[in-house]
């Protein structure tokens, strides 16, 4: 006897279902996930942010490999769901992820691209030669230790040749980068090159005009500047950069007040 229409329809979506449930819990097998996590509450403290903070980005449902990530409430439980991660193209050429670095209750935090060659091998933002400039214009020029502050990038593997991020890659890394400010909150990002800065405002427009000015991300002050890579080969624009850090620490200034 034949089967009833509606029967073989509801088998076949019940099928559809089952293989994308299979499906998914194999990439997050792949991606080093063993266990879909439950939604934590909000942070009773309301220093902290809540699980699921005001900068979004991480979908926490069962069709997602950012759960763990979105419900962390520290640095160091975001850094454990990220775990080994294989989320974009670019995990099997890094040595190590770069996670970010610094004080997890910085006022100032600073975003750059993603990892090069030295940063790659020590598993560290910003230690290369454009790492040691970055180091210089915060001792020297802004009178702070590099502790005192927050260093992260947009991108946590290095991509090869130190090319540019990929669109699909800036949007598998990218909700790690909006975690990590949501838990530090600093009071003002300074973003280093057209790269983070451009990601940051979603802007075309050339780093050339948008440094110096402030501009805000999700409630937060946000100056943007040349990349310390670039002033390597443009030292001249070295004076740009210090009049964008002076305005840096004038605002800081004027919010401590
Ligand atoms: S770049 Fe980001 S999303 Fe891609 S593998 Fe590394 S940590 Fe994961």
């Amino acid at each position: 006897m034949a089967e009833p229409a509606g029967s073989t329809d509801a088998r076949e979506e019940l099928m559809t279902l089952a293989a994308t449930v299979r499906n998914h819990l194999q990439r997050k097998a792949a991606a080093g996930i063993r266990a879909i996590p439950k939604r934590r509450a909000a942070h009773g403290n309301s220093d902290q942010p809540a699980a699921s903070g005001p900068l979004g980005g991480l979908d926490d449902n069962l069709f997602s490999d950012y759960g763990e990530a979105r419900a962390a409430d520290s640095l160091e439980t975001l850094r454990a769901a990220i775990g080994d991660c294989r989320r974009c193209k670019l995990w099997p050429g890094r040595t190590h992820l770069v996670f970010g670095v610094g004080n997890p209750r910085a006022e100032i935090m600073f975003v750059g691209e993603g990892p090069g060659r030295d940063e790659d091998l020590q598993g560290e933002p910003f230690v290369g030669r454009a790492g040691q400039l970055l180091t210089d214009i915060i001792t020297k020029g802004m009178k702070l230790r590099r502790e005192d502050i927050y260093i992260a990038n947009v991108i946590k593997c290095r991509p090869p040749e130190n090319r540019n991020p990929e669109p699909d890659e800036v949007e598998s890394c990218e909700p790690f980068l909006k975690k990590q400010i949501e838990l530090i909150r600093p009071r003002i990002i300074v973003g280093l090159g057209k790269f983070a800065v451009q990601t940051l405002l979603q802007s075309k427009v050339p780093i050339t005009r948008l440094r110096g000015i402030w501009h805000e991300y999700h409630g937060i002050k946000l100056m943007p500047t040349f990349h310390p890579a670039y002033l390597l080969r443009n030292p001249g624009d070295k004076k740009l950069v210090w009049e964008d850090i002076q305005k840096v620490l004038e605002e800081l200034k004027t919010a401590s007040a």
